[in-house]
């Protein structure tokens, strides 16, 4: 059962009542068929975009990617990319169509799509169109080409990425002739623009299933990444294999790009035209990780410098802690990253509590900063009783 929302249906029915074909199309079919909420809603319909413009005229339009056939509209703030059923044309430099035309059915339109996953079109006056299967590669957790394999690959590059990016995000295994023309090809990605690159590499890494793809495809990933190139299998493997447990982009990230340390990581990450504010994140994280040492107060120190970014310092040492820095004891500093003030507002005790006990003036403050150091280094429970008792000793 898959439930349109209702700018989809709107759209859908307003360009059937003009008398040309439209269905929804593409990831938003798939994720509803997997029963997972989709966000993009993309139509494709017979009309062209010229002729969506003026459909739509009452509407909000931006003409998005007319050159493509795309034109957005939007129903109350949701936007809808609309795109003419559309054939690629020759790709000649192994990621762009030197040209498209609009001349084509539907068919025609699901086929230019690379996997059959993707391939899927519904509308509720007609149901699902599904002519390569789709649905049932969903039900048996596969992506596939849709057509020839390597033909596929040879024209866009791009798709040897999204191929492995859908394995890791969606959970699925790709079917067997398409990961053979992907590890064939794959050195075509050197084709694809490194911006292009580094926003699939990053959806990949975040997916759930991201360990298992990154090992089964490691070569793919060599090809555009020569720091993992360099990197020894089981230098590769030792960080994969905690990837799992690495509950941020940054995290997962770090243990990619950190074998070599934190300049090599910044270096190829710049090569992959990440964000400096990305950059700067993953740099800090491998860097400030190997500062950590196990003195408390040490610790406090840098933890009250970096407040936020301190967990993740932290769990990056822990996930490649080795047997001999047991020192670095897991529970003792969860708990520390848990529970332990780091200012004075999360003291469980104030002021007030302190003037009660006849302390004055500048004696409160100085007590409460000392207070914080001792409770912040595990020497008093944060809990107001030990607290109050404490600051009667100091
Ligand atoms: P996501 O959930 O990441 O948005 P998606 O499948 O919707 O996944 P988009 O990049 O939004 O991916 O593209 C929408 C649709 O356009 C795809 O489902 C697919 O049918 C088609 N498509 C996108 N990129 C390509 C490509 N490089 N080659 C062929 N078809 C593509
Ligand atoms: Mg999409």
């Amino acid at each position: 059962m898959i439930v349109l929302p209702q700018g989809a249906k709107l759209i859908i029915e307003r360009l059937e009542e003009y008398g040309y074909e439209a269905y929804a199309v593409g990831g938003a079919v798939r994720d509803a068929i997997r029963g997972v909420e989709a966000n993009d809603w993309d139509i494709c319909t017979s009309a062209l975009p010229q002729r969506v413009l003026r459909i739509f005229s009452d509407f909000r339009v931006i003409p998005t990617g007319l050159k493509h056939g795309t034109v957005t509209v939007l129903v109350e703030d949701m936007p809808f990319e609309i795109t003419t059923f559309r054939t690629d044309g020759d790709y000649l430099d192994g990621r762009h169509p030197e040209s498209v035309s609009f001349q084509c059915d539907l068919f025609t339109d699901l086929e230019r799509r690379d996997f059959t996953v993707n391939a899927i079109c519904y509308s509720p006056s007609k149901g699902i169109k599904d002519p390569f299967c789709g649905v049932s590669d969903i039900e048996n957790k596969l992506i596939r080409a849709v057509g020839e394999p390597e033909r596929r690959f040879r024209e866009d590059a791009l798709r040897i990425m999204r191929a492995i990016r859908f394995s890791a995000t969606l959970g699925y295994d790709i079917e067997k002739a398409t990961s053979e023309a992907l590890i064939k090809l794959r050195e075509t990605l050197r084709l694809v623009s490194a911006e292009r690159l580094q926003t699939e590499l990053k959806k990949l890494v975040a997916g759930k299933e991201a360990p298992r793809v990154l090992r089964e495809y490691k070569c793919v990933i060599d090809s555009f990444v020569p720091l993992v190139k360099r990197s020894s299998a089981s230098d590769f493997e030792k960080r994969i294999s905690v990837l799992g447990a690495a509950d941020t982009l940054s995290l997962r990230l770090a243990l990619i790009f950190g074998v070599y340390g934190a300049d090599e990581a910044e270096n190829s990450m710049k090569e992959l035209k990440f964000s400096n504010k990305e950059i700067g994140e993953v740099g800090d994280i491998i860097r400030f990780s190997d500062m950590l040492s196990c003195e408390k107060r040490e610790l406090f120190l840098l933890w009250g410098a970096h407040k936020e970014e301190f967990r993740n310092y932290y769990r990056y040492r822990c996930l490649l802690l080795s047997e001999d820095e047991k020192p670095f004891s897991l529970l003792e500093k969860e708990f520390l990253l848990s529970s332990l003030p780091s200012s004075l507002g999360d003291l469980k005790v104030n002021g007030r509590d302190l003037k009660k006990l006849g302390f004055e003036g500048k004696e409160i403050k100085q007590a409460l900063e000392r207070l914080l150091q001792l409770s912040a280094e595990g020497e008093v429970e944060n809990e107001k009783e030990a607290l109050k008792k404490a600051a009667l000793e100091l």
